[in-house]
């Protein structure tokens, strides 16, 4: 089966790469390394001893992705490729809207003059915005999503609901991501932005290895049992499984529209995430308390049920597993 996978040498595309191709399936990436570097499909090839097909280019190039879906028979896609800055998308929303939308508006098209109708986007926990509770489960409404990034991802959802209300013989499935942390465990790939890290793990990374001075932990006072918040992290490895299982979900039961957390179900805190990579990798982390980030929620987590029950899928890696790999890729990527 023939995977077309956008946004392919990102972190999170990388990852699903290797074990698409683990698992047998061809692989088509296509990316514009907008955020990631060409030397990544070497790396995806490296690790599986399996070759894949690469087109360099823009998702919003009709000419582009009617080439590729001309030249391949393409099976599924698999929708990594956006961008996902927080931050850079209330100063550029114009460039986010046009990016995130246009691209899968555009691809979404071309499948459907195909007839290529199993589709997986990658969606986010933002899309739930405020809710009553910390738990997000997925019958739960989207709420107002505090940043134009965030908008993108509901508003994309809207546009595949919409979809398939009009034509119920696609195939959708929408994983709303949480916290994706850590690395491939050869130390290959990774999540290494460009620039200062907003993120905590790219950030504790830059720390560890020197590379920045200090980390900020962003408030200690909120409600929660040491004051710092709660996210629910997830290692990248079990992320990119969870796309396989919905892969062969989608095609043992088509025509229809499915919503999925990826997340662990379980919270964790800053401090607990600070400690834990000390310990595990064996070192001090330089770093200080300041203020409460604007718009952080205190606390919110996966109900990871409805993945485990319906897809056969639950996180497997432990949080020692996400300190340990992301250290090592960093200290690889450091000495490269
Ligand atoms: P990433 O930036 O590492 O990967 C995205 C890839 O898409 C990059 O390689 C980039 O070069 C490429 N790309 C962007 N726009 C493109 C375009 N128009 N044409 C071709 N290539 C393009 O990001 P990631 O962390 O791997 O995230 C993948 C997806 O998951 C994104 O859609 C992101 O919004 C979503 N997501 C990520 C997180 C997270 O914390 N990493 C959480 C929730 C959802
Ligand atoms: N955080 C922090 N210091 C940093 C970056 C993040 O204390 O330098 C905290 C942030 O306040 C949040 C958690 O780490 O509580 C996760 O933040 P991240 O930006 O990684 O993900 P978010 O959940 O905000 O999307």
């Amino acid at each position: 089966m023939k995977i077309l996978v956008t946004g392919g040498t990102g972190y999170i595309g990388s990852h699903t790469c290797v074990e698409l191709l683990n698992e047998g399936y061809e692989v088509v990436i296509v990316d514009n390394f907008s955020n990631s570097k060409p030397e990544v499909t070497e790396k995806i090839k490296k690790i599986t001893n399996k070759d894949i097909k690469f087109y360099k280019g823009d998702v919003c190039s009709r000419e582009l992705i009617e080439k590729i879906f001309n030249e391949n028979e393409i099976d599924g896609v698999i929708h990594f490729a956006g961008y996902k800055a927080v931050g850079e998308s209330v100063k550029k929303p114009l460039m986010y809207y046009q990016n995130n939308l246009e691209s899968t508006i555009n691809l979404l098209d071309v499948m459907q003059n195909h007839n290529c109708k199993t589709f997986i986007f990658s969606s986010s926990a933002t899309v739930y915005g405020i809710q009553d509770t910390p738990k997000y489960v997925e019958t739960m409404e989207r709420r107002k999503q505090s940043n134009p990034y965030g908008r993108t991802k509901s508003m994309i959802e809207q546009i595949l609901e919409d979809l398939y209300t009009s034509d119920n013989s696609w195939n959708i499935t929408l994983l709303r991501y949480f916290n994706p942390v850590g690395s491939h465990e050869s130390g290959l790939l990774g999540d290494d932005p460009s620039g200062i890290p907003n993120n905590l793990m790219p950030y504790i990374l830059r720390v560890s290895t020197h590379q920045l001075e200090k980390l900020t932990i962003f408030g200690r006072d909120y409600e929660t049992p040491d004051g710092t918040c709660i996210r629910d992290y997830i290692h990248v490895v079990d992320l990119a499984k969870g796309h396989l299982k919905a892969l062969k979900h989608a095609k043992e039961n088509p025509s229809n529209l499915y919503i999925y957390n990826l997340g662990s179900g379980k919270g964790i805190s800053v401090q607990e995430m600070v400690d834990t990579f000390e310990k595990v990798n064996n070192l001090k982390l330089n770093y200080v308390y300041g203020e409460r980030r604007a718009g952080d929620l205190p606390e919110y987590y996966a109900d990871a049920n409805k993945a485990l029950k319906e897809l056969n899928w639950k996180t497997e890696k432990t949080l020692e597993d996400m300190c340990k790999d992301s250290y090592n890729f960093a200290i690889n990527s450091k000495s490269e």
